[in-house]
């Protein structure tokens, strides 16, 4: 067991199996904590808050399935660590995928479907409105993006796109269906932080003003 005392810089996991985690890294960075690039279950230890890229979901699990970081990363998110998925990452995080049986992480009440915006309109760029973020649009890139076929009631909806929602929360989970780390805004990046910052000091609160960790 390690105690850190408080406060301190925040330390980000992005996982680094596959996919858009250097762009990540950067906005973690540009958001004002430190990334650490996850590829095993033993650098999950000591994180504040874990991210996971865009890129494809199946070998994703795949690849972390076989490692026992799947299993590690569900651990942790039953644990209570914060968590923030875009696209592929979002698939990761929902409960089902609408068209088959790939491993998937859960934590957020909803079923996703993959590749769901057809073939014309498999990428595109649109601008959000997320009132959390403030009043000025968000650029949202979207590739090959899933969409939320159904969400139970405790999945909060924080932006929408056609009439779906696209950027979600439920408790310190939060998933985009879209890509904020290719572009430069960082304010996603520091709403994730924030979310961390608030369960780390009631963290600290449980514990008696120190962080615990096993
Ligand atoms: N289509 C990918 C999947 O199903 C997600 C695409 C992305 O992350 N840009 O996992």
């Amino acid at each position: 067991m390690s105690i850190h005392a408080v406060p301190g810089r925040l330390t980000i996991g992005v996982l680094a199996v596959q996919g858009s985690f250097s762009e990540h890294e950067a906005l973690v960075a540009a958001a004002g904590a430190d990334a650490r690039q996850v590829r095993t279950s033993e650098q999950l230890a000591d994180l504040d808050g874990l991210i996971l890229p865009g890129g494809e979901s199946s070998t994703v699990g795949l690849v972390a399935g076989e490692s026992g970081l799947l299993d590690s990363m569900r651990a942790a998110i039953s644990a209570g660590l914060p968590v923030f998925g875009t696209c592929a990452g979002m698939i990761m995080l929902a409960r089902a995928t609408t068209g088959g049986t790939q491993p998937l992480l859960g934590g957020i009440d909803m079923t996703v479907r993959r590749n769901a915006y057809g073939r014309q309109q498999a990428s595109f760029e649109a601008p959000l409105n997320v009132p959390v973020l403030g009043e000025s649009t968000l650029d949202g890139v979207f590739i090959r993006a899933p969409w939320i076929e159904e969400a139970g009631p405790e999945v909060q909806t924080l932006a929408s796109y056609a009439g779906r929602p696209v950027l979600v929360r439920q408790g310190d989970l939060l998933a985009a269906a879209f890509h904020p780390e290719f572009t430069e805004d960082a304010r996603l990046h520091a709403y994730f932080l924030d979310i961390v910052r608030e369960r780390r000091s009631e963290a600290q609160q449980n514990t008696g003003g120190v962080r615990v960790r096993a």
